[in-house]
């Protein structure tokens, strides 16, 4: 795998899964390319993972919900490389606000990032995929697609990310015969920064108590099997989802 490029979204925070993602693929060999909206931050990240994982990492500021954006920073790294062989769609955000209390405004936002940047950044990406007849995407569902919710994000995360389960198999079938895999992870309540503070106290121990292994997930939990859905040796699998999440929910 050592000539692939792999391209992942939101790999600014060093907190996060995107970094986590990023620095697991270049492990293996693939260089990386880096989106994320702040140009200043998604630059260090890159240097960063170059420093631990060696290899060439290169970063783009771009806003995975805006066409003109994506088709511009995807335009750029696929010149800058010559391809891009593995595409994880991670950018995403949440939020804590109840059913009746979200304006439409912020079902808008949460939907734009996680379901239309998914979408965006793939349809870019899949050109050249499919002329090279090769592909690795993996897109970043959620344990609240599957138990509705009762983490932490709202009833528009559950939707948005429920909504990436069925992109994520329509567009394995889709593009299964031109070697190209499709695949999600569905993570738990993972140890990263999306919360933005607010899983705290009562609510921080009511989800706790609900994870049979005892604690949170390690963002390197969920690298560990987004790389392997990013490998060659994954070839076979399309169109499923990997629960990561400490026994909080069986399929
Ligand atoms: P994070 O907040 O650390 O990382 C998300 C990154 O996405 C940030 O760097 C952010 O700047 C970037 N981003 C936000 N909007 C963007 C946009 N419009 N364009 C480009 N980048 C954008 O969060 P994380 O916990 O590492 O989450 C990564 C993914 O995993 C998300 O899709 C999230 O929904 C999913 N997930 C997280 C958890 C968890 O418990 N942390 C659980 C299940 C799923």
């Amino acid at each position: 795998m050592s000539n692939h490029v792999a391209l992942i979204t939101g790999g600014a925070s060093p907190r996060g899964i995107g970094y986590a993602t990023a620095l697991a693929l270049a492990a293996t060999g693939m260089r990386i390319i880096l989106f994320d909206l702040d140009q200043d931050a998604v630059t260090k990240a890159a240097a960063s993972i170059a420093d631990r994982a060696g290899g060439s990492v290169i970063a783009a500021a771009c806003d995975v919900s805006d066409k003109s954006q994506v088709d511009r920073a995807v335009t750029e790294a696929e010149a800058h490389y010559g391809r891009v062989d593995v595409l994880v769609n991670n950018a995403g955000v949440t939020g804590p606000t109840p059913l009746a209390e979200i304006t439409p405004e912020e079902w808008d936002r949460i939907f734009d990032v996680n379901v239309k940047g998914t979408f965006l950044v793939t349809q870019a990406v899949l050109v050249g995929m499919r002329r090279r007849k090769y592909g690795r995407i993996v897109n970043l569902s959620s344990v609240s697609a599957k138990r509705g919710g009762g983490v932490f994000g709202g009833v528009h995360y559950s939707a948005a990310k429920a909504a990436l389960l069925g992109f994520t198999k329509a567009v394995a079938r889709e593009v299964a015969a031109e070697g190209i895999t499709c695949n999600a992870v569905a993570p738990g309540l993972i140890d990263t920064d999306i919360t933005g503070g607010k899983l705290v106290g009562e609510l921080r121990e009511q989800v706790l108590s609900q994870i049979p292994v005892g604690h949170m997930g390690d963002p390197a939990d969920v690298a560990a099997a987004i790389a392997f859905l990013c490998s060659e040796g994954s070839r076979y699998i399309t169109g499923e989802d990997i629960d990561i999440n400490g026994g909080m929910h069986f399929d």
